[in-house]
Formats: structure tokens, sequence, C-alpha cells
């Protein structure tokens, strides 16, 4: 049967301590117990049930964490305070000294920036390759190898990983499939697909109000367990911890998700052909043009669609620049980074979000100066949205000399 995703987490109940309808905020750090054996089992892990100290867990956070477990389809999962909280101690649990990354190279600039400049001094070395090349990835394996990292839906342009094909090479080589699922929340789910671990940014679609940062590991009790080990566990010891405010008030946006995700969807598709049609070069994983268009089907839920982020290039920096300014002067939008707010959201990748990522190997991997990220939004009219946005490409001259003769005529 279809894996979905929105039941696992509309079939969850919890109440707050008085009959609420909505969970009790646990809005402490520290838990009294009645015995001081029932203490000492906690620290040895053996009381469950028992909350000890909240940078190991807290109720609050549980809650979430099991939302998006069920969400995921994974056994368990661990939230942190961001993204990159729930990244870098995936790396640092599964990796020591000595040990091999092969990693997609079209991946977040702070992962990258992260696998580039900061795990070697730990002398953990990453090769990064093309990801939609399973031949390649095989090839880049070392006996030294541990995991195997991606994103499902690549940022920023939006490469397609097939990962089905990724958790065969991992199991092949015993090494863990890492998939960060920021881009397709509900539309791809990659432990059903053969992933061990998967990753999300819960500041961008999740929790889907742009109010604050926080990210989740989802995989198997035991290795959850290993991040949350007081003795060597990575997320307890690098204390990337969620406040449980804040917990409680990402649960509450995650389930309207599954209605925001088909909308962005809805918007981003509709633009992405409009863009396609006018000339432009334009990539959505929708379009039948896109090189995996064929592979996400294969692998998507299909209610949600193709997800909200789609990309153009508009041929230089100036432009892409010019264009989002007027843009933004015309109120369709926000000149900035982040993705999964009402509102449609765009920045220039090469010198923002990837900036980390040297110029030489951004041309390598077709990071182009004019392109342009967007996030599109939750417009109620996204043709009405479409018309004013090209009418800014019109001022700029940015659609081709066929576009606008025949709009001339
Ligand atoms: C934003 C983002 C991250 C980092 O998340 P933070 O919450 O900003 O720490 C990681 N991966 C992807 C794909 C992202 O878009």
């Amino acid at each position: 049967m279809a894996f979905k995703p929105a039941n696992s987490i509309q079939d969850l109940q919890y109440f707050g301590e008085f009959g609420g309808v909505n969970p009790s905020i646990s809005d402490s750090s520290t838990y009294t117990f009645l015995s001081a054996k029932t203490m000492f089992d906690t620290f040895e892990g053996n009381a469950d049930g028992c909350y000890l100290y909240s940078r190991h867990s807290s109720p609050s956070n549980l809650y979430l964490g099991e939302a998006l477990a069920a969400m995921e389809g994974t056994e368990t999962a661990n939230v942190s305070a961001s993204g990159m909280g729930a990244i870098t101690p995936v790396i640092m649990q599964l990796c020591g000294t000595g040990d091999h990354i092969v990693s997609s190279r079209t991946i977040y600039g702070g992962t990258y920036a992260f696998l580039k400049n900061f795990a070697p001094k730990f002398n953990i070395e990453t090769s990064f390759v093309d990801i939609t090349k399973l031949d390649v990835v095989e090839a880049a394996i070392t006996k030294n190898t541990k995991i195997i990292y991606c994103e499902s839906v690549s940022n920023p342009l939006l490469e397609v990983a097939d990962i089905k094909g990724l958790a065969s090479i991992a199991r092949k080589h015993q090494l863990k499939l890492v998939v960060d699922n920021t881009f397709s929340p509900l539309s791809i789910s990659p432990a059903t697909l053969g992933a061990d671990i998967v990753i999300h940014s819960l500041t961008k679609f999740i929790n889907g109000s742009s109010d604050t940062v926080g990210g989740v590991v989802c995989g198997t009790q035991e290795f959850i367990n290993d991040l949350r080990n007081v003795n060597d566990g990575a997320s307890m010891l690098l204390g990337s911890t969620m406040d449980s405010l804040r917990a409680a008030s990402i649960l509450k946006n995650l389930r309207t998700l599954h209605i925001r995700m088909q909308q962005h969807s809805k918007n981003a598709l509709f633009l992405a052909e409009k863009f396609e049609a006018d000339g432009l070069k334009t990539v959505y994983p929708g379009l039948e043009s896109h090189p995996s268009h064929q592979l996400f089907k294969t692998m998507m839920n299909e209610t949600y669609g193709y997800g909200g982020m789609l990309t153009i290039d508009v041929g230089s920096l100036d432009k892409a620049n010019e264009l989002m300014e007027l843009m933004q002067n015309e109120n369709l939008g926000y000149l900035a980074v982040s993705l999964g707010f009402y509102k449609t959201l765009f920045s220039a990748p090469g010198t923002s979000t990837s900036s980390e990522i040297p110029e030489s190997e951004q041309l390598e991997m077709g990071l182009s100066d004019g392109l342009i990220r967007f996030s599109i939004g939750l417009d109620a009219d996204i043709e009405r949205t479409y018309k004013m946005m090209r009418a800014c490409m019109e001022t700029l001259n940015i659609l081709g000399a066929k576009h606008k003769l025949s709009t001339a005529l």
C-alpha cells in the first residue's frame, strides 16, 4: 500500500495534562525524581518515560520528534535547534578520524562548508560527486567511506537523487545513506525508499512561517539513542537542543503542512510551465524537460506534487538583481534567503546561500550567475502573480525577442 505521510501525522493523538487538545508545554530544564534509584537508572538509560534534563530530551521535543518520525516512516526522531544542528551531529556520530564521505556536490551551502572546511579538522574527508550518476558515486567509495550524503531535491539546482539506487549502493558497501529532505517534505519519503537517516531543516516548509530555525534527524531507535547518549552522543554533547516552547509551536504548524505543500506545488507548477513557455530557462522537477522528471515521479507521493522550489536563469547577476528588486517593489515576494514561507522568496544562490562554494566549482556544477531561486508562496491567485511577474520581466527586457513580438501584436 502507498505510504501516506499526512495520515500518519493526523492519526497521532496527544492531550494536555488537563485534557487540552494540544499537549502541555514542558517548561522545565530539569525534572525531579521520587527516588534516587530512578535517577540513577535514568542516567544509565534504563528508565523509559523518565525525563532527566532537557538537553537530553523533553516531552515537547519528543512529541514533535514522534510526529516527524511518523511523517517520514522511521522508528523515531530527534529534533534540534536548527537544520545544521541536525546535520553536523549525524556526521560526527557516524564518522571518526580517517573516515571518508561521498557527498553530492550540489547541497546546501552550510553543509558543503562543513564537509569541505570543518570536517577535515577532524581528519574526515569528503569526495563531492555528481549524485545523479550512480556509477560515479560508487567509484568514489573507498575502504574508509562511512556515509553517502545527498539531498532528495538539491539546493539550489533541484537535482533529484535516485534514493533507491543510492540505497542499494550503500547496502552493498555497508554505508549509511543520509538524505536531507528539506526541499520535498511529504512529496518524497526517503526512508521508505531505503535511506537510513532522513534530515530536515524545520526552518523551511515544515514550520512554514519563517519565525524560527529548527531541525530533525529521523532514524532507527538505536541510532537516535546513540545521538542522545550522555557519554558519547553527538546531539547530547554538541548541544544544539531545541527549546520546548518552539517545539510546541512547530508541532502546531506541522499539522497544516499537507495543505500548504499542495498549494506550494500547485503554484510552482503553474509558474514553471508559464515561464518555460515564455522561453525562460526554467528548472522545476514537475516539468517534462527536467532531466529527472520521470525519476521524481517514481519516488513521489503524488498528492503533494513536485514541491515549491523552482529556478530561472535570466542571463546575468545584474539582471537577476534588477528583477528581484523590481518584483519586491511590486510586492510579489521578498528578496530573502530561506524557503517555505507564505510569500514567495527569491535570491541569487551564487552570491548568497551557495557563496561558500568557490566560483570555479559553481560553474562546473551549472550554478550560473543569472540563476534566481524561487520558493513559491501560497498565493491565492497565482495567475495574477504570473501576470505581474511577466510585466516585471518585460520591463527589464528579460523575455526573448520572440515573446516580445507576440505580445506586441
Ligand atoms: C536551510 C537548509 C539547511 C540548514 O538548516 P538551518 O535550519 O538553517 O540550520 C540544510 N539543508 C537544506 C537543504 C536547507 O535548505
